[in-house]
């Protein structure tokens, strides 16, 4: 078991002040991989003080040198790739081509992505040329808290990392308790890049006492955090009582509408997109909207997609899904697949119970169900794991409304070959982001929600104003 008690402050390795301990379980195996600690207020606040005396420094250091650092930690991102993948795969399942490609791939996508924003990125330009002497000088936001989950470990951190240190924040990240390896790896790699002491910091912990000593801290300008949306609103009812800017990444409930000139990849596509990472992505499309002319076909479609999808040991080759982080999850989502039977769905594919031969490690059947309709708890409540339900329309409008009929507001996915028809519905959809036809969402383009599903957006140069504040100065010549 790996002993992983330390915490990152002001440059260096450092024991918690009062131990407390909490096992990291490594989820197929049900066993304990990795000893943490939990965080006390007082770490929070030696790590947030490291911060705070950093910020002056860094804040004013030139572009050149934050871009010679920034592609320096790149380099050391790359030479321990397979690390990052390793750790993923232990901390919470992601299969081992899937954590490679994927999980640790998306981390290095957004160091390379930023690095071109900072690049280009002008600090300081004129409001326009109707006012020459009007300048806009675009300055870091401050102490920042980055509070990030389990589920897309290395994509989460990066898209909170990397923006931050390219506007000259300081920081203390929180990341999820329960897969805290891959940030601690990424520790090390700053560390090795030699950063200022005290720009970068790393707390672990979880949310009851460390996630509440950071957001709740005075001396934190600014709290970016992706999770739950039940986690979203409590830090922000924190960050009010001193204005805290707050971003927040939180839960979807996407719809999939699947019209009846969908091209002949577009459902089990859809289901990919759905089942993949074990269901637990934010932006899983986990409602499938289907024209009723081909609703029939789709759901036989679906069943057989369903009952042949790999479910596996992460630790083999292969593109099939891992388990589940937790028990709790599991769990959950048990509960959740009972409900929807319960409730009157038609369960036509997986179902409760481990897939055969699976019993230890928490691994979940890839489950469909069909005739489900969208006041269902089960096309309400955000299940984060392999679960899609099937809803049947007639008109595009019904699509329309029953796509916006949820709390969240991430991602929806539109499938058909009249383009007419895409710009109709994308406009129409109260989402972030809509994905036409599998083209995907390009790694740099804004990120993030309506609604329930957050405020602000990632990635990108939007990512990168996140962490800005804009001064405005009259009289500059
Ligand atoms: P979670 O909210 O339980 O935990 C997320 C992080 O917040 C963890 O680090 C946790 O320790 C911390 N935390 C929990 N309660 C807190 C509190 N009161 N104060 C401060 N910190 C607190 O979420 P999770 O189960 O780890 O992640 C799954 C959720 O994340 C899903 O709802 C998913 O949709 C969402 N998510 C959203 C996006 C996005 O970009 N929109 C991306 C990935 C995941």
């Amino acid at each position: 078991m790996l002993n992983k008690r330390k915490f990152y402050i002001n440059g260096q390795w450092v024991d918690p002040i009062k131990p407390d301990d909490c096992n990291v379980i490594n989820p197929s195996t049900e066993e304990n991989c990795a000893v943490i600690s939990i965080g006390s207020k007082e770490d929070v606040n030696l790590a947030v003080k490291s911060a705070k005396d950093a910020f002056n420094d860094w804040a004013f250091t030139s572009k050149e040198e934050k871009i010679n650092l920034l592609e320096t930690l790149y380099s050391n991102y790359k030479k321990r790739w397979a690390d990052f993948a390793n750790a993923i795969t232990m901390e919470m399942g992601a299969p081992k081509d899937f954590a490679t490609k994927l999980q640790a791939g998306t981390g290095a996508s957004h160091m390379k992505s930023f690095i071109r924003y900072l690049k280009n990125f002008e600090f300081e330009k004129p409001l326009g040329e109707h006012a020459p002497n009007q300048r806009l000088l675009y300055e870091p936001k401050g102490v920042c808290a980055l509070i990030t989950p389990w589920n897309w470990p290395m994509n989460q951190v990066c898209l909170k990392v990397m923006p931050a240190l390219s506007a000259g924040c300081t920081m203390v990240l929180k990341p999820s308790e329960l897969a805290p390896l891959s940030s601690m790896i990424l520790a090390e790699i700053i560390d090795e890049t030699k950063f200022p002491p005290g720009v970068f910091n790393l707390v672990n912990g979880n949310g009851e006492t460390t996630g509440n000593a950071l957001t709740s801290h005075p001396d934190i300008d600014m709290i970016s955090f992706t999770g739950s949306t039940r986690a979203g609103a409590l830090i922000s009812k924190n960050a009010a009582n001193d204005f805290k800017r707050v971003s927040l990444e939180l839960g979807g409930k996407g719809a999939n509408i699947v019209f009846k000139d969908a091209d002949p990849e577009a459902v089990e596509r859809g289901a990919t997109r759905c089942f993949r990472n074990s269901g637990q992505s934010c932006n899983a499309p986990t409602r499938m909207l289907v024209e009723k002319p081909i609703y029939k076909e789709t759901v036989n479609k679906l069943i057989k997609f369903a009952n042949n999808f790999k479910v596996d040991d992460p630790t083999k080759e292969g593109d099939h899904i891992g388990p589940v982080i937790s028990e709790t999850q599991f769990n959950k989502i048990q509960g959740l697949i009972q409900k929807g039977i319960d409730e009157g769905a038609n369960l036509v594919a997986g179902g409760l119970g481990k897939p055969e031969g699976l019993n230890k490690g928490y691994y979940v059947k890839p489950t469909v169900f069909a005739d489900v309709k969208n006041n269902m708890e089960i096309a309400q409540t955000e299940i984060f794991g392999p679960v899609l339900s099937v809803i049947p329309f007639e008109t595009e409008e019904e699509a329309i409304s029953i796509a916006n009929d949820t709390l969240y507001g991430l991602t929806n996915y539109i499938q058909t070959q009249d383009q007419n028809k895409v710009h109709r519905v994308a406009r129409k959809l109260r989402s972030g982001m809509v994905d036409v036809n599998g083209a995907g969402i390009a790694v740099d383009a804004p990120f993030g929600g309506f609604k329930h599903s957050g405020i602000g957006r990632e990635a990108g140069q939007d990512g990168l104003l996140e962490f800005l504040e804009v001064k405005s100065v009259g009289g500059w010549s």
